[in-house]
């Protein structure tokens, strides 16, 4: 099976389009959160990914504080007042679509899917081989995957020395998955590692591969749509760069 592992698409709908087409025909989808925040286009990012078929989508921390799960105050102002926005224009069927979602999901019989980190689902980030170290006690499946970060990363626990090691994940390049790994497939929507296009991965659930991918599309078009929707301006210049 062929499955499209992808997180963070923060409502950029061309970022989105240009990932689906990119990946190319699969099996399934896992979406690990972060729908929505940040971006001009949560209505049709949210009816483009309930739209896709065999779809597994987990609620991310931006999602959650639009269903006020989660406090506004614990964003900086410029997400805050992205949030505030969204709030107002995502339609109630939308709305009723991120209080569906579960914060974790075991799907495949051996990966558990969620948005920051299996101890803490909705909130905590895994960065460093410490905060991975201290996460491969809070789940039982072989794998992993999560968002959150917004960089393409992976970290494996060794059974036989009980280290923790972050891989490189190369763009392109088909990489085997030891037997307990971590990984996240990086931000469709904003890319935090200063490669600005949309990041996902592919997961082959037979070979037991993960592979990190990029994908250009018009950034230009996101930042006008952002200028013109009077979100923080930061938010569209940070997408030229990835950071
Ligand atoms: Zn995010």
């Amino acid at each position: 099976m062929r499955v499209l592992v992808l997180s963070d698409i923060h409502s950029n709908f061309p970022a989105l389009q240009a990932v689906l087409q990119d990946a190319g025909a699969v099996d399934q989808t896992w979406c690990l959160g972060d729908l929505v925040g940040y971006g001009p286009d949560p209505n049709m990012v949210i009816e483009q990914v309930r739209e896709l078929p065999h779809i597994t989508c987990i609620l991310g921390n931006h999602d959650a504080a639009i269903l006020r799960q989660m406090e506004f105050q614990a964003f900086n102002s410029e997400a805050r007042r992205s949030l505030t926005w969204t709030e107002n224009v995502l339609t109630a069927d939308n709305m009723a679509y991120l209080r569906s979602l579960p914060t974790q999901a075991l799907v495949d019989a051996k990966v558990t899917l969620v948005h920051g980190s299996p101890r803490d689902p909705t909130w905590e980030y895994v960065l460093n081989t410490l905060s991975a170290r201290l996460n491969f006690a809070h789940f039982g499946t072989p794998y992993c995957f999560l968002g959150h970060s917004h960089i393409q990363s992976m970290f494996s626990l060794d059974p036989s020395t009980d280290r923790v090691s972050m891989m490189m994940t190369h763009v392109g390049e088909t990489t085997p998955l030891p037997l307990r790994t971590i990984a996240n497939p990086g931000s469709v929507g904003q890319p935090r590692d200063r490669d600005p296009r949309a990041a996902y991965a592919i997961f082959d659930d037979e070979a037991n591969t993960w592979e990190a991918r990029r994908v250009e599309y018009d950034i230009g078009e996101v930042q006008q749509r952002i200028r013109e929707a009077g979100l923080p301006i930061k938010h569209a210049v940070r997408l030229a760069e990835g950071w």
